[in-house]
């Protein structure tokens, strides 16, 4: 058959034509993060607490941590997430992860129900002395545990389209153990494979610390993808700001009414080191704490906000740590 000069013109066209779409949604995924209600433009986040707990069921068994009483969570929950979005919160990151709680159903209904945007997360929490570890992460490969990860990211949560927008993964104290640089890795190979941002509850466990950034180094994964989540327990202000400046995420995500003076003082050593855009602030609250009372996540508007403006700092310095920052640290890595 005889293949006229139209005719092959029109292949070449296809296959131009999707490379182009290919290209331009590769631009454009970084730009978009995953809520529990669908994908939204990061410039749509606004003001972001990076470090909260929606719910949880920290401190029982694993076995009984999905389940709430519906009705008590959402007569508890709805109505304080109105009012913190009274005081100005767009968008809240929940770090409970799978087996201590998460419930992506529950999130998406509250979300739709409070009007506040919710990002929930992939991973296994290696803190509290590995008590929220599936059995199964310990005999299965580290590839294996990532394929879990990376199938939420793109295919959903549990059955459902809602999709993780980062890894949560936790350290213990003292020298990492077998699991915990096992989920490490795995997160790694997470990340390297969807772009997700790895959050990593280390506290104050400086060994971790370590062991962490040269796992990062040896997979040649930028500092810009790893957040130090509670950081704000490493007394040593000098540490923080020397991992900042080459490039990590520094969470301090303890604020309370009794720390505010505190978290001012380390922020403006952020501020003093020209650092201020490798720093995250948030509480850790919890908005049904195992059913319990709620353990607040409105101090930094109330109180932290208002301190940094007597303090001196601009409009533009506070919504770089509450607006900027969230968006730029949860941002796909895509290499
Ligand atoms: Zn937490």
């Amino acid at each position: 058959m005889k293949i006229s000069g139209r005719h092959l013109f029109i292949p070449f066209f296809s296959i131009f034509m999707c490379l182009s779409t290919l290209n331009l949604f590769a631009q454009t995924d970084a730009e978009m993060i995953q809520t529990v209600t669908g994908s939204v433009r990061l410039s749509d986040l606004g003001f972001s607490l990076s470090h909260e707990h929606i719910m949880s069921n920290f401190g029982k068994p694993i076995d009984e941590t999905s389940e709430y009483d519906e009705d008590q969570l959402f007569k508890q929950v709805v109505p304080y997430l109105e009012y913190l979005k009274s005081l100005g919160v767009e968008t809240i990151f929940d770090c409970t992860t799978e087996y201590f709680g998460r419930r992506v159903d529950l999130l998406s209904r509250i979300s739709e129900t409070s009007n506040i945007q919710i990002i929930t997360n992939t991973g296994f929490y290696g803190a509290a002395g590995d008590k929220y570890i599936p059995s199964f992460a310990y005999s299965t490969s580290v590839t294996e545990v990532a394929s879990i990860w990376i199938d939420e990211f793109e295919h959903g949560i549990e059955g459902t389209a809602i999709k993780p927008g980062f890894i949560k993964l936790g350290f213990d104290g003292g020298s990492p153990s077998k699991i915990d640089k096992k989920l490490f890795e795995a997160g790694i190979y997470t990340h390297l494979s969807t772009g997700l941002v790895l959050a990593v509850h280390t506290g104050d466990n400086i060994e971790a610390v370590n062991y962490q950034i040269n796992l990062l180094n040896h997979h040649g994964v930028d500092l810009s993808s790893w957040i130090w989540i509670h950081a704000n327990k490493y007394e040593d202000d000098r540490i923080l700001l020397e991992i900042a400046s080459r490039g990590a995420w520094i969470s301090l995500d303890g604020l309370s009414s009794i720390n505010v003076d505190k978290y001012l003082e380390r922020i403006k050593k952020f501020k003093e080191r020209g650092l201020l855009d490798h720093l995250l602030v948030s509480h850790d609250g919890n908005g049904f704490p195992a059913g319990g009372d709620i353990r607040p996540f409105e101090d930094i508007m109330k109180s932290l906000v208002p301190a940094m403006y007597e303090e001196g700092f601009s409009k533009q310095e506070v919504d770089l740590i509450l607006i900027e920052n969230p968006k730029n640290a949860f941002r796909l890595k895509l290499n």
